[in-house]
């Protein structure tokens, strides 16, 4: 067990959850990633992590299945000692019409966006309301506070994470454990990779995609600087929502 501040980050091994564990392994956390099942990414985003002197571990299990999780966790708690910052990241999408969506799909979605939120934070927030200190970030999206045809399941989990953000925020206050959430815009990542960047910035403000650092450098302020903000929702997408 180390000395150093613990950030524990689902869905680390690649995309924003990557740039979220490189950015806490500068501001000198050690950093424990979640991921799902490309072991590749998870390897290669440990070795970056190190390079930067955290010590740094993957943890490869499904946030939606509960029993998978609390031995996860646990393992994590056994390795570290505690955990001071929790970034619920970890999500999917599974887009269509809603006359052409499946129950599977509304399953999968609600079961790993949002249950899986429940499932990584009930372990991680009996832990931080021992320690009477820590700080979660949840990623939600634009999607969850605007909708967007073709995702009603996403948009349904994405807002659900924001209620939970703010009666969370309430709940732990008095614990000294702040919840915030980000609401990224269009992100330039492994999930976006079917949009044509072009004319997707056209209807953007500052007329770019995001970059999985601008949402890096947003998790790390909430988490760490902003220490007298709670129950918020952030936008970071460029001037989409205003
Ligand atoms: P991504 O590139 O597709 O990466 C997803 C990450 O989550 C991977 O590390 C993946 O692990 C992990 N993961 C997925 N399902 C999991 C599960 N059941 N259990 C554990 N880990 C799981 O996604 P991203 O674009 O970086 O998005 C990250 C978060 O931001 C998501 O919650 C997404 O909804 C949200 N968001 C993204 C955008 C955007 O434009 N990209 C916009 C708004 C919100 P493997 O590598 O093992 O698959």
């Amino acid at each position: 067990m180390g000395e150093k501040k613990v950030a524990l980050i689902t869905g680390g091994s690649r995309g924003i959850g990557r740039a979220c564990a490189l950015e806490f392994a500068k501001a000198d956390f050690d950093v424990a990633i979640v991921y799902a099942g490309n072991e590749e990414a998870a390897n290669k985003t440990v070795e970056e992590l190190k390079a930067i002197g955290s010590d740094a571990t993957a943890y490869k299990f499904d946030i939606a299945n509960e029993e998978e999780v609390n031995a996860g966790v646990a393992s994590v708690i056994e390795k570290y000692g505690r955990i001071d910052v929790l970034v619920n990241n970890a999500g999917i999408t599974r887009d269509n019409l809603f006359l052409r969506m499946n129950s599977a799909d509304w399953n999968a979605v609600i079961n790993t966006n949002l249950t899986g939120v429940y499932n990584v934070s009930k372990p991680v927030v009996k832990l931080m309301m021992k320690q009477r200190s820590g700080s979660i970030v949840n990623m939600s999206s634009i999607v969850g506070v605007m909708g967007n045809a073709g995702q009603a399941n996403y948009s349904a989990a994405k807002a659900g994470l924001i209620g939970m953000t703010k009666s969370l925020a309430k709940e732990l206050a008095s614990r000294n454990i702040r919840v915030n959430a980000i609401a990224p815009g269009f992100i330039n990542t492994d999930m976006t990779k079917g949009l044509d960047p072009e004319k997707f910035a056209e209807h953007i403000p500052l007329k770019r995609l995001g970059e999985p650092e601008d949402i890096a450098k947003t998790a790390k302020f909430l988490a760490v600087d902003g220490t007298y903000i709670t129950g918020q929702v952030i936008g970071v997408d460029g001037g989409l929502v205003v």
